[in-house]
């Protein structure tokens, strides 16, 4: 039998040898819509995903910080999806320099302090990450990213924390979303695992999502989960598990789940 299985196993991907091929080498194969910043050492990809019918726009970001895996590798699994309606935006790997590096800064620091309310941001990164907000004008965006440690337990840790803006109903969602993630994916016996809801994101710190509230008015989410006691593997279920939880929320979700 294993045998058998193993044989129509290989005929299957000898079959299909272009799916194999892109199956087998990673997302990282997909190609991506557009790029910005191309020929520069920032260069990195957009993945515009459309629906068979209008909806929402939805944007996710992944890799403004270069160390925090969860976060590119779970925005890398959403930018191969299909959506049944409306349009998904994702950039992965936002910061390639200092995800090159595994460092959470980049060539010109921390990414996410380049994005003041009310003002142009602050690096040509920064201002090509806003301007693909701009270009597609969505109405929510989520921002994946990694702590360290939990927030209230581990000094200046922000992990197992969704942050809403304060803008449209962000703070519930995020809420619903932690019970959710509580009551289906984080055990019960890893009650320091639970995810809770931040305070709201006004703009006034110069953050990607802060300026989505603050020059746009819109729900936006920082999403961190933590490496405390965490496998890599298992960080990225949780991130990707938050962010399909908050996106099927605001309309999106991937085609032919539920
Ligand atoms: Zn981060």
């Amino acid at each position: 039998m294993r045998r058998r299985s193993l044989l129509s196993k290989t005929g299957a991907l000898l079959a299909g040898g272009m799916a194999m091929s892109v199956a087998g080498s990673g997302r990282e194969s997909l190609d991506p819509s557009y790029r910005i910043l191309p020929d520069t050492k920032y260069e990195t990809g957009v993945f515009v995903r459309e629906g068979t019918s209008d909806g929402p726009t939805a944007m996710v970001v992944g890799g403004i910080h270069g160390d925090e895996q969860c976060g590119y590798r779970a925005a890398s699994e959403i930018a191969g999806w299909q959506v049944g309606r409306g349009k998904l935006v994702v950039l992965p790997k936002a910061n390639r320099v200092a995800i090159r590096r595994d460092r959470r800064e980049g060539a010109h620091g921390d990414l996410n302090r380049q994005f003041p309310t009310g003002e142009k941001p602050e690096t040509r990164l920064a201002r090509a990450i806003w301007g693909v907000v701009e270009r597609h004008n969505p109405d929510v965006v989520l921002d994946l990213h990694r702590s360290v440690g939990i927030y209230g337990y581990h000094e200046s840790s922000v992990g197992q924390m969704i942050w809403p803006t304060d803008a449209g109903n962000a703070s519930e969602y995020a809420k619903r979303t932690a019970e959710e993630l509580n009551g289906n994916v984080v055990p019960w016996y890893m009650p320091f695992h639970e995810y809770r809801r931040g305070g709201e994101l006004d703009g006034s710190r110069p953050m990607l999502v802060h300026k989505v509230a603050g020059d746009l008015d819109r729900p936006g989410y920082i999403v961190e989960t933590t490496e405390f006691f965490l496998d890599a593997d298992t960080r990225v279920q949780w991130e990707k598990a938050v962010a399909t939880d908050l996106l099927s929320r605001h309309g999106i979700e991937q085609r032919g789940n539920r």
